[in-house]
């Protein structure tokens, strides 16, 4: 089967990961989103199957105990995890998979494929996190200072990472997404039946 590009987006919350993925989608249609499982509750609008498989955690442990999680992690007390054979089908139909998942789980990915792209999104500073937690809702002072505590520890896995991106202006940190994205599309590993076929 040939292998496209695993592209993992990690960040803490409020960093802006998820519009970068979106932006990432609606420019590549040869690039597919990863649709997770997990037991978090729905929230508002959400659709079953769009942004996540919401299930049980009876089901949950279930998928787990067959191993048919490429990677899971327990986060903010949910279980999240994403489908190994997402990750093959769209591979069968030639695409390229964009992970929005925590550094748990880019750690996991990253054992398993080690080829895979691992992007870490990061404020541009701790100040401008914290006025973007505040400005999104009525949370408490206490829970926005445990968030900024987590991202904390969040960006300090840095080392996983492959690429580190600021998302201070957003059209630049869309620039810097895509051009990460191009480059892994042309990665030795990408490219390496093409050439055999060129050769042939
Ligand atoms: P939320 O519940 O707010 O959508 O996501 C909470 C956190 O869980 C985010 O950091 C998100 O990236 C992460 N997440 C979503 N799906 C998965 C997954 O399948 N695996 C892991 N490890 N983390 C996930």
């Amino acid at each position: 089967m040939d292998r496209g590009v695993l592209l993992i987006v990690c960040g803490p919350s409020g960093v802006g990961k998820t519009s970068l993925g979106q932006r990432l989608l609606s420019a590549n249609e040869e690039l597919t989103l990863s649709v997770s499982y997990t037991t978090r509750p729905r929230r508002g609008q959400e659709v079953d199957g769009q942004a996540y498989h919401f299930v049980d955690e009876e089901r949950f442990k279930e998928m787990r105990d067959r191993e048919a999680f490429a990677e899971w992690a327990e986060v903010h007390g949910n279980f999240y995890g994403t489908p190994t054979a997402a990750i093959e089908e769209a591979w069968r139909d030639g695409l390229d998979v964009l992970f929005d998942i925590d550094y748990q789980g880019a750690k996991q990915l990253k054992d398993r494929y080690p080829e895979a792209t691992a992007v870490l999104v990061t404020p541009p500073d701790m100040k401008t996190l914290a006025s973007r937690l505040r400005g999104r809702g009525t949370d408490s002072e206490e829970v926005i200072q445990a968030r900024l505590a987590k991202a904390r520890h969040e960006l300090a896995q840095y080392e996983l990472f492959d690429f580190i991106v600021e998302n201070g202006e957003f059209e630049r940190a869309v620039q810097v997404m895509q051009s990460i994205y191009t480059a892994a599309r042309h990665a030795r590993h990408v490219r390496a039946e093409w050439l055999e076929e060129l050769l042939s």
